[in-house]
């Protein structure tokens, strides 16, 4: 999590992420969890400990107390979003390019981008569906020990860097196992 600075508090136009709710409220703890889990950097405000948090709030909504109130660097306000409104913002590719593919995995961590990797490498293909944040149990632990292949380090960025191999594309959505996922 970034850190606070007093610039960005109550600012329209912060210099990171700020995500303005209380920790009673599921839809922030929600939207948090989406941040950690796409690795992206917020800074968070609770209004029940903070009386100028819900007046800001509640100018921003009309006089309502809406929450999670999120405001972005660009000055963009989403109130409430949802995931896929939050994914959209972030820029996360979330449909597929193509209508076919040779093999499609399900799951974007260590085992399905490794699949993928080597699927891709013998020329097939393949389209991976992750629901969260790639790399899967292995993305979020600082370090790793004892993991085939790799030393020490961060499995998560390395592997992701290595399953950029031409033929392999990452998309992120849930798959539930009913209809096409890349509808
Ligand atoms: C804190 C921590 C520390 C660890 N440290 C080590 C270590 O030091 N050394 C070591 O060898 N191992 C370590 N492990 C274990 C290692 O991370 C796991 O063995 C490894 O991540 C398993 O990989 P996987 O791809 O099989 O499953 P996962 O890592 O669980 O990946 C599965 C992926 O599939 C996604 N997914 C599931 N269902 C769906 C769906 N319906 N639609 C879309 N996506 C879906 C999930 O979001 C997830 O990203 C650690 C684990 C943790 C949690």
């Amino acid at each position: 999590m970034a850190r606070k600075t007093n610039g960005d508090l109550y600012n329209l136009k912060p210099s990171s992420i700020m995500v303005y709710g209380a920790v009673w409220c599921p839809d922030c703890k929600r939207a948090k969890q989406f941040f950690g889990e796409q690795c992206v950097q917020y800074n968070n405000v609770d209004i029940d400990e903070d009386p100028k948090g819900i007046a800001f709030v509640e100018t921003i909504n009309d006089g309502k107390r809406i929450i999670p109130t999120i405001i972005f660097p660009d000055g963009e306000i989403l109130v409430e979003p949802s995931n896929a409104q939050l994914a959209q913002k972030l820029g996360l590719k979330t449909s597929a390019q193509r209508s076919y593919y040779d093999t499609i995995v399900i799951g974007g961590g260590p085992a399905g981008l490794t699949s993928a990797l080597y699927l891709a490498r013998e020329g097939l293909d393949v389209l991976v569906i992750e629901r969260a944040g790639l790399g899967g149990q292995a993305g979020i632990t600082q370090t790793l020990d004892n993991f085939p292949g790799f030393d020490e380090g961060n499995l998560r960025w390395r592997i992701c860097r290595a399953s950029w191999t031409p033929g392999a594309q990452v998309r992120r959505g849930n798959f539930t196992g009913a209809g096409s996922p890349c509808d």
